[in-house]
């Protein structure tokens, strides 16, 4: 029975985004602290003002799997840089990836209109290595929310509720209402995250958590309540990304 408890976090940050301040070790050493299970380093792309570099993301890919006990998930949260979807890693690296989050950034993207960030998110839950969408209740790149939602259901793809979004991004919260109002009318599970960048907020979810309770979306649906959920939809995306499309008539 699922509870509104995650058991790890699938979006943060380290010293190779330069405004974060903690080593991968100093975060599995943080995670079997505070008795998480998992874990996502989701390093921004390359092409954002801090942005790790391309060879962080392709050394990152030959970590182990579990390290001092904590799943790791080798991640990044990489820049959507222009609405017809282009992100900024190329599919040789996103491929060696577990969860790649695609986010919308004023660092590196000017706003345009509504139509063009619904089309920009269209794209991207489009492009068979993205995993998840970031902070979708940005009201900097305002859109349409339910073909979007929509889009996410069909291509059976999640989005984060994140919690750093009242101080990173202040106005998202009437767009997270909806946006999680619409997830659980189409049945779209989400993750709950902290967005740490730097140990001490390590899966600070509070925020998140509370509006998902508040809205009374399924616990079950917060994937990252379960490892086995995780595991399940990281292990199913590795599938979808991997499968090569038949030649035959
Ligand atoms: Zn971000
Ligand atoms: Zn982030």
């Amino acid at each position: 029975m699922s509870e509104y408890i995650v058991k790890g976090d699938m979006h943060t940050h380290t010293v190779a985004s330069q405004h974060a301040f903690a080593t991968i070790g100093e975060m599995i050493d943080q995670s079997n602290k505070m008795g998480l299970e998992f874990i996502a380093i989701t390093d921004h792309g390359p092409e954002m003002t801090d942005g790790a570099l391309r060879l962080h993301f392709l050394g990152l890919s030959r970590l182990p799997e579990v390290i001092e006990g904590i799943r790791v998930y080798k991640g990044a949260e990489v820049n959507i840089k222009n609405f017809r979807g282009r992100i900024d890693l190329d599919n040789s690296i996103l491929k060696k990836l577990d969860f790649v989050i695609a986010s919308l950034h004023l660092e590196a993207i000017k706003p345009g209109t509504r139509e063009e960030h619904t089309e920009a998110w269209l794209k991207v839950i489009g492009n068979k290595y993205v995993d998840c969408l970031g902070h979708v209740g940005n009201p900097s790149f305002d859109f349409d929310h339910e073909p979007v939602i929509k889009a996410l259901k069909e291509e059976g793809k999640i989005l984060e509720i994140n919690s750093n979004s009242p101080i990173a991004r202040k106005g998202s919260r009437e767009n997270c209402v909806d946006i999680i109002r619409l997830c659980k009318k189409y049945g779209v599970p989400v993750v709950a995250t902290s967005d740490a960048h730097h140990k001490w907020n390590l899966c600070n979810v509070e925020y998140s958590m509370n509006l998902l309770k508040e809205l009374e979306f399924p616990p079950h649906m917060i994937l990252n309540t379960s490892k086995a959920a995780m595991d399940e939809y990281i292990e199913r995306r590795r599938k979808e990304k991997t499968r090569t499309v038949s030649l035959q008539p």
